[in-house]
């Protein structure tokens, strides 16, 4: 099954849940009621009538949301390849240069995944120079900072270096949705383009890398100060086998 795939047609199956012991628990949600889940809580909504769902994602800029949130973004980046569905390197990369004052152990959190994003970046970089030699040079694109970037193949967030369709950066102020990563700049792609007469794409950065490597700088100093460990991510992983939500469903009974 491909979960990201089959995003929003797929929808839990209790009897299966239940002869594997997943534990599950439901809930009519009414008008003017709010469902709040903890981090890390698998859900599935259905309606049950003729109505439009909103969804909104937020959190707190609490201690254990800061640390579950750069937690869970390192768990799927490195342990189970699943793709963030928020944007946990544009939101670690703000908290740790707006918020310097945050305590040492949640800013190793953000610079965990600061660390890990930026040198993700940084090879994907180095590939692309190898890949295309003769690329025209990068162009820093101020407003860009403002917005978060998906990569229009792969879906991935981008942190930095980013390809545009040139056609768009013109007519369209917000370039929405016509950004590429640079993994996703292979020869294949840029041909395809080209066939559908892109013809002209531009290359951009967001970040100064002097500028990363200061913030590196900054917060190993904030958390070397206190001698902060932050917790392995195994042991993250470890607790969330546990369950999480109590057993509501009797098998074969909905
Ligand atoms: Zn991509």
């Amino acid at each position: 099954m491909d979960i990201l795939g089959a995003e929003g047609t797929w929808f839990l199956d209790v009897d299966w849940c239940l002869a594997h012991g997943v534990a599950v628990q439901s809930l009519t949600q009414r008008a003017a009621e709010m469902v709040v889940l903890a981090p890390g809580v698998l859900h599935w909504v259905r309606s049950l009538g003729c109505n439009t769902q909103v969804a909104w994602n937020f959190g707190l800029c609490s201690r254990p949301q800061i640390a579950a949130l750069s937690q869970r973004y390192l768990l799927n980046e490195t342990e189970i390849g699943f793709r963030s569905v928020l944007p946990g390197q544009t939101l670690a990369l703000d908290l740790a240069n707006l918020m310097g004052h945050l305590p040492p152990d949640l800013l190793a959190h953000l610079k965990a995944v600061l660390d890990h994003a930026w040198h993700r970046s940084q090879d994907h970089l180095a590939r692309f120079r190898t890949l295309h030699p003769n690329h025209p040079a990068f162009q820093k694109y101020d407003r860009s900072l403002e917005t978060i970037m998906m990569c229009l193949d792969c879906k991935e967030e981008i942190l930095n270096y980013y390809l545009l369709l040139d056609s768009h950066l013109l007519s369209n102020e917000r370039n929405d949705g016509k950004y590429f990563c640079l993994k996703c700049c292979n020869t294949t792609l840029l041909d395809e383009l080209r066939k559908r007469k892109f013809k002209d794409t531009r290359l951009f950065y967001k970040l100064e890398v002097k500028d990363v490597e200061k913030l590196q700088a900054n917060l190993s100093r904030r958390i070397k100060d206190e001698k902060f460990k932050p917790k392995p991510i195994a042991s993250l992983k470890e607790k969330w086998q546990e369950p999480v939500s109590i057993l509501t469903y009797e098998h074969g009974k909905r």
